[in-house]
């Protein structure tokens, strides 16, 4: 299925032209700047590549997928709104999420003005297609956001391939957990979808979350609107600097290294928590994060809380259930034995 990705843009998103500088029309590091009224004086005075090229093209050698299918924002939550500019004209478009999941897709859309439909997953936390189908029909209906790993539920979601084989609009797959699970990326998917947003995140497997740079993959076309509507210098040179240094094979062990200590210390917590009478359920996770129902979240999440443990009530959201982000060992050793004097 081929996509007229204009037809679904902001009609004046079309026409505008995506940042530029005097500088870009100079190649090279030695001259002398006098074109951006920045300050001859100190160590940070210079403005940062608008366009990150250095962070794009070690992804790119990475994940073998050109500079040009890759976007970067001030965390996945830039690439989350700024979807929303690019394709939704407020006060007529809609968007269409998935709850429970990731609450960004809602502010955004409560912040750009645009109507969010919610679908409920199923009792297995899966899309129930035929729920899904008639939407597919509605010409305003611009993104469908699919959480895969889904926050909070720590699943991966099926029939995704379907979605992106029979909706007209744009697919946004949020992969910000898929660096701790066994499931493929849809990155590499960008080529035969010209409708797919991927994104992804430094901020969890990376461990950069301070740091805030969020990826997008997409298709060249895509990609060239995220460059119009973005904000010129939205990722700062020591944000920039701070990526680039994990980039090389010995911080990307490091971080491969990190990844499978979660991994495990997830598998100690789950089969701790599992003989706790307080758990009544734990749901499948492929994140670095575990889901447990319980009889009485509030009151759990409260002695937590008293003992200086946070973790995250989500009973608001799906009825007396905890979300518990999986820590170091001696972090999720110190959860085990609060809940066990609990229990
Ligand atoms: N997507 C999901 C599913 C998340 O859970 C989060 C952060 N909790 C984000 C995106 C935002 O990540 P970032 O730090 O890249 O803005």
């Amino acid at each position: 299925m081929t996509i007229d990705i204009k037809n679904l843009v902001r009609k004046n998103i079309l026409s505008l032209k995506p940042y530029s500088s005097a500088r870009d029309e100079f190649e090279g590091e030695n001259g002398i700047f006098l074109d951006a009224n920045e300050n001859p004086f100190g160590e940070l005075n210079r403005y940062p590549d608008p366009y990150q090229l250095k962070i794009k093209q070690k992804l790119s050698e990475l994940n073998q997928i050109s500079t040009e299918n890759i976007f970067l924002g001030n965390g996945s939550d830039e690439v989350i709104d700024l979807a929303f500019r690019i394709f939704c004209e407020p006060k007529k478009d809609k968007v269409l999420t998935f709850s429970p999941t990731y609450g960004m897709y809602e502010v955004s859309a409560n912040i750009n003005d645009v109507e969010l439909i919610n679908l409920e997953l199923n009792k297995d936390f899966q899309i129930d297609l035929e729920t899904l189908k008639p939407y597919f029909e509605d010409e305003n209906l611009k993104i469908i956001f699919i959480c895969s790993p889904n926050n909070p539920t720590g699943n991966s979601i099926k029939n995704i391939k379907y979605i992106l084989e029979n909706f007209n609009g744009i697919v946004f797959i949020d992969e910000a957990y898929i660096d701790f699970s066994q499931e493929e990326s849809f990155r590499n998917q960008i080529k035969n979808y010209s409708n797919l947003i991927v994104s992804q995140t430094f901020s969890k497997a990376w461990g950069m979350a301070s740091v805030r740079v969020g990826i997008a993959y997409a298709s060249e076309e895509i990609i060239k609107f995220y460059n119009k509507v973005k904000p010129p210098y939205n990722i700062s040179q020591l944000n920039q600097d701070a990526i680039l240094n994990t980039l090389n094979d010995e911080k990307i062990n490091q971080v491969s290294e990190n990844i499978k200590i979660i991994l495990e210390e997830k598998k100690f917590l789950i089969q701790n928590l599992k003989k706790m009478n307080l758990v009544k359920t734990i749901f499948p996770s492929d994140a670095n994060f575990v889901l447990i129902e319980v009889d009485n979240a509030d009151s759990v999440y409260q002695e937590l809380v008293n003992q200086n443990v946070i973790i995250r009530n989500r009973n608001s959201v799906i009825k007396n259930c905890l979300r518990i982000t999986v820590g170091s060992p001696d972090e999720n050793k110190k959860l085990i034995e609060t809940l066990q004097n609990i229990d």
